[in-house]
């Protein structure tokens, strides 16, 4: 199974991702896990990537795919994949077309985790972080708790800046400017699997099983 993962920040990709992986026995690769990798490794792409960043500028798409290439190229992705956070332009997923091509494989999917902006900017303003242990609890779980249910520290929550209405909002936005022509481009080859992200974590994952099977 090759899975390419997709969504709106916020609809939990993250979370599916992992369940996805534990389930298929295949890998998540989270393309910011494998550059911040690539950077601590000091290889000669991660070193050119660091070099960029340190100017403040954004890594370019030759140098992500030289890095993809190296994840891909790994023995546990020969089962299969889930790469998480690429591609995010329809440039990337050029490039993205052309080295799958080149490895030979040619069954991969995107998922479109979708879901309805209200009700992700509500989900997300319902969390409150731990700023002892990080831990991210909803309202309703620490209704009647006075102290973090896994650390046990006082009085420690609080709304994180990324789960601030203001700061989603600003995120789907640049979201649906950017990535939404890749959606597309998937689209016009027939590649694209929907599933609703609407729902607990369970029942998202209980129909994007079902959509795989299918
Ligand atoms: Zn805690």
């Amino acid at each position: 199974m090759r899975l390419l993962l997709f969504g709106a920040p916020g609809v939990g990709k993250g979370t599916q991702a992992k369940l996805l992986s534990s389930k298929f026995n295949i890998p998540h690769i989270s393309t910011g896990d494998i550059l911040r990798q690539a950077v601590k490794d000091e290889t000669e792409l991660g070193k050119k990537a660091q070099e960029i960043m340190s100017k403040g500028d954004l890594v370019p798409d030759d140098i992500m795919i030289g890095i993809i290439k190296y994840r891909l190229s790994k023995s546990d992705c020969k089962a299969g994949f889930i790469l998480d956070g690429f591609p995010r332009t329809t440039n990337q997923a050029i490039e993205l077309d052309k080295l799958l091509n080149e490895m030979n494989i040619r069954d991969v999917k995107l998922v479109n985790i979708s879901a309805d902006e209200e009700e992700i900017v509500k989900r997300l303003n319902n969390r409150r972080a731990c700023k002892e242990c990080g831990h991210i609890f909803t309202l309703t779980e620490i209704e009647h708790s006075k102290s973090c249910p896994d650390c046990k520290a006082k009085e420690s929550f609080y709304l994180r800046e990324d789960d601030k209405e203001e700061v989603i909002r600003k995120r789907m936005e640049v979201f649906r400017k950017t990535t939404e022509p890749v959606l597309k481009y998937y689209e016009k080859k027939g590649k694209v699997i929907l599933v609703n992200g609407l729902g607990s974590v369970e029942e998202v994952n209980k129909e994007l099983l079902k959509t795989l099977y299918k």
